[in-house]
């Protein structure tokens, strides 16, 4: 049977607004070595807006943006909300006809749209997609490439512009963060967006830089969190539960912050926050190690 000081972290737990699926989380959770956030969503807001547009050749920003705009109201990603809301408050016209739209997982969304061919989405996608054309050097990129979200744009396999979006650190993450780090338990963030745009938020987050890994297709999150699971020992990953199910369920402890109205997100994680303040990670392995030395 349970240990009743078991019962006790489970319930004190419960008070704090924390879902835990069991004591055996709970005992695992004092043991933590290492932890790794989701970027989009978890670390950041998960509300990117956009910060640069450009066409290639001085072609015109508003028929490309139109296209991606379009293509966009067809996916459901965070990105996707930035471009779509800046194509129409620019007035565009954002009801073309759509077929075959299909989102990408870890590289984007594409889809016939007025009878091209139009993809949205990172360097992987844009290479697919380019039919051998090589993306020219558009002014400006390289440099927002070191900060922002680079969305390339590609109609009938041609390039067509780049759309650069950016979404903000949650105030609260860096002194999540260094909470963890003067615990011994070392920080990272696993992404599938640029290396750019992912040091840049580690750096304000303050994560350790070794752990710090972008550019990853779904699958590749997976591999790591094994591969960090067996360098490292217990490991723990958090994220907003929501296109992250697979890491969540890898990891020695899955939690899934801010999962009030997120039936999907409470189902994925072994441990549900029901707040979206990073800063509630930390308190939570000190319950685990009361716990485990039975002072609770
Ligand atoms: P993350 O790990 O940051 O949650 P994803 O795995 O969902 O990211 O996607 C990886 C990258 O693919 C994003 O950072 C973005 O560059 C690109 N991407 C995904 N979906 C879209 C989309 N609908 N439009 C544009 N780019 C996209
Ligand atoms: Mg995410």
């Amino acid at each position: 049977s349970t240990p009743i000081c078991v019962v006790a972290g489970l319930a004190r737990g419960a008070r704090a607004g924390v879902l835990i699926k069991g004591g055996v989380y709970l005992e695992a959770l004092a043991g933590t070595k290492v932890v790794m956030f989701d970027k989009t969503g978890t670390l950041t807001r998960g509300a990117f807006s956009v910060a640069m547009v450009q066409a290639v050749d001085g072609g015109d920003c508003n028929a490309m943006l139109q296209m991606a705009g379009t293509l966009e109201r067809s996916s459901a990603h965070p990105v996707a909300a930035a471009i779509v809301g800046h194509a129409a408050g620019l007035g565009l016209d954002l009801s073309l006809a759509v077929v075959g739209s299909q989102e990408i997982a870890g590289k984007g969304v594409q889809a016939i749209v007025q009878g091209r061919s139009v993809a949205v989405g990172n360097a992987k996608l844009m290479a697919e997609v380019c039919e051998g054309h090589a993306f020219p050097a558009l002014p400006d990129v390289a440099e927002w490439a070191s900060k922002a979200t680079i969305c390339y744009v590609v109609i009938d396999g041609r390039p067509a512009g780049v759309i650069a979006v950016t979404d903000t650190v949650r105030p609260e993450a860096a002194e999540a963060v260094e909470k963890l780090r003067k615990r011994g338990v070392q920080v990272g963030m696993l992404t599938g967006d640029n290396a750019g745009a992912a040091n840049a938020i580690a750096a304000t987050a303050g994560l350790d830089t070794p752990l710090v890994h972008s550019q990853l297709l779904p699958e590749d999150k997976l591999s790591l969190v094994s591969s960090l699971k067996a360098e490292h020992g217990t490991l723990v990953h958090v994220g907003d539960g929501v296109n992250d199910a697979p890491a969540l369920a890898a990891a020695d402890i899955g939690i899934a912050m801010g999962v009030a109205g997120s039936a999907m997100a409470v189902e994925a994680a072994d441990v549900a926050l029901f707040t979206d303040d990073l800063r509630c990670i930390e308190p939570l392995l000190t319950l685990a190690r009361l716990v485990r030395r039975k002072v609770l």
